[in-house]
């Protein structure tokens, strides 16, 4: 099963390609992870990638390309793959085409005040990491962390940021969403419900489409 996922932050991507990934037996694939390990390994592409991001580049679609073909070759991707933060780009999206078709494409979609909810609602801990929620998965005392550290709120989570970070998906995957749809790939997710039932819903668009019995 080849599946690709859109989605803008917090709507829950990580955690339903998680299970989605422990389901199938298949790899959770996402971009950000893959540039992160080939610069840690100091690799030649890792090298290329970190030049990109030093100078605050976006890393050109041959690169991501070349970096997104090279991992779906290894084995444990012969079953099938879940990729997030991939095509991002019309020409990447052609070429995925070309080496490796994707059988669906979730397109994960969940009001903007829910999203400004889950997110602005983080809180990190400044000595262990741990993160909080507010609302969702509320700290022993208000923040503070169960280590004794201080809580603090990421720059990314501010709902100013959170509003400019959605801005800038709809902006950079709407074409990719009209491209999918236009095949017959794209299906709408409704991610506003808790994971459970996210995934039923996805288990039963798969069994509609004939991709499982
Ligand atoms: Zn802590």
């Amino acid at each position: 099963m080849k599946i690709v996922i859109i989605g803008p932050p917090g709507a829950g991507k990580g955690t339903i390609a998680s299970r989605l990934s422990q389901m199938f037996g298949i790899p959770h694939i996402s971009t950000g992870d893959i540039f992160r390990e080939e610069i840690r390994k100091e690799t030649e592409l890792g090298k290329k990638i970190k030049e990109y991001v030093e100078k605050g580049l976006l890393v050109p679609d041959e690169v991501v390309i070349e970096v997104v073909k090279k991992r779906l070759s290894e084995p444990d991707c012969q079953k099938g793959w879940i990729l997030d933060g991939f095509p991002r780009t019309i020409k990447q999206a052609e070429e995925l085409d070309k080496f490796a078709p994707p059988d669906i494409v979730l397109n994960f979609v969940c009001p903007d005040e829910v999203i400004i909810e889950r997110l602005s609602g983080r809180r990190v801990c400044k000595k262990c990491g741990k993160n909080w929620h507010i609302k969702f998965m509320p700290p022993p005392q208000p923040d503070r962390c169960e280590c004794g550290g201080e809580l603090y709120q990421r720059e990314d989570d501010k709902p100013e940021v959170i509003k400019k970070r959605l801005e800038v998906f709809r902006e950079q995957f709407t074409p990719i969403i009209e491209y999918y749809r236009k095949k017959g790939l794209l299906v709408d997710v409704d991610t506003t419900p808790p994971p459970d039932v996210i995934v039923e819903n996805i288990l039963k668009i798969f069994k509609e489409r004939g991709l499982i019995k």
